[in-house]
């Protein structure tokens, strides 16, 4: 190993410790006890944009390198790897990195590049520049239950970097629903934990994306009179929202948890992982 990804390595460590040691309420785990042990690598095809200037990649081979130690990291508390083991430039056409809705639509462009790189059974990441309407990327529930469906698009365009933005695809691909669900009110105390939110219970309620027409009537007067705050998170991670649950009680998400919507992605929970590992063992997709 060289000296500068020992360095890198060695400073990954302990910036994931610290952010974790902060950010996280409840528990993030980083050890495999009593957590199943799935034991698969995923070789991952990388299919990457270029960029309009020089038709260069977006990404280059040693940024992906550095992407998958840190998603080698996050995964390894249920033995699950991956490698890079293909590379694919989509070379001299910037367009295919820019998915915008003409001239024909977001779906369909974004089936297109399916079509034209991806191979099935694989896991296929797209790293794109920018998708219309979308924040951070996107990919499939479940995808790795199916033979072709096991695709990640990415982009730029995300305050995420980029092995934060991979992994909360891979927890989706992997049968994971983000932390919070503005469909559903997830009560702070867990009483309705299987019912609301992503429905695992060792994430604590996720208000994000909520409307303010949840707020009680006090709530809404002093919102009125700006004396409430009803952003979500500071630009360093605090969470800062002031409407409480329909209990009365304070949110208090895990703004480190790699399924949340803020940009301070540092583990998964156990039930998170064990989740995970049981959706893998339930996949054929091909692994080494
Ligand atoms: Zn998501």
């Amino acid at each position: 190993m060289q000296k500068n990804q020992i360095l890198l390595k060695f400073t990954f460590g302990i910036c994931f410790l610290i952010s974790c040691l902060f950010l996280s309420a409840q528990p993030l785990h980083h050890t495999n006890q009593n957590l199943p042990c799935v034991n698969k690598n995923y070789n991952l095809l990388a299919h990457v944009a270029v960029d309009s200037s020089g038709r260069t990649p977006i990404y280059s081979t040693d940024e992906l390198d550095s992407m998958i130690v840190k998603l080698n990291d996050f995964f390894s508390p249920i033995c699950v790897s991956f490698t890079l083991c293909e590379f694919n430039i989509m070379e001299n056409d910037y367009s295919l990195g820019r998915v915008v809705s003409e001239p024909i639509t977001k779906e369909d462009q974004l089936l297109e590049l399916k079509t034209r790189f991806a191979l099935r059974r694989r896991i296929n990441i797209f790293f794109l520049d920018y998708i219309i309407s979308e924040d951070c990327g996107l990919s499939n529930f479940e995808g790795i239950l199916t033979t072709n469906d096991a695709i990640i698009y990415t982009e730029t365009d995300c305050r995420d970097d980029i092995a934060e933005q991979v992994a909360h695809h891979l927890g989706h691909t992997f049968g994971l629903l983000n932390t919070h669900d503005p469909e559903t009110i997830e009560l702070v105390d867990g009483s309705n934990c299987t019912t609301t939110g992503d429905l695992i219970c060792d994430t604590p309620a996720d208000p994000f994306g909520q409307g303010i027409s949840n707020a009680t009537a006090e709530e809404q007067e002093l919102i009125a009179q700006g004396l409430l705050v009803t952003r979500f998170s500071s630009q360093d991670c605090e969470f800062i929202y002031e409407i409480k649950d329909p209990n009365g009680e304070y949110y208090q998400p895990d703004m480190g948890n790699i399924m949340s919507a803020y940009p301070c992605k540092c583990g998964f929970t156990k039930g998170q992982y064990r989740l995970m590992a049981e959706t893998i063992l339930k996949s054929n997709i091909r692994h080494f």
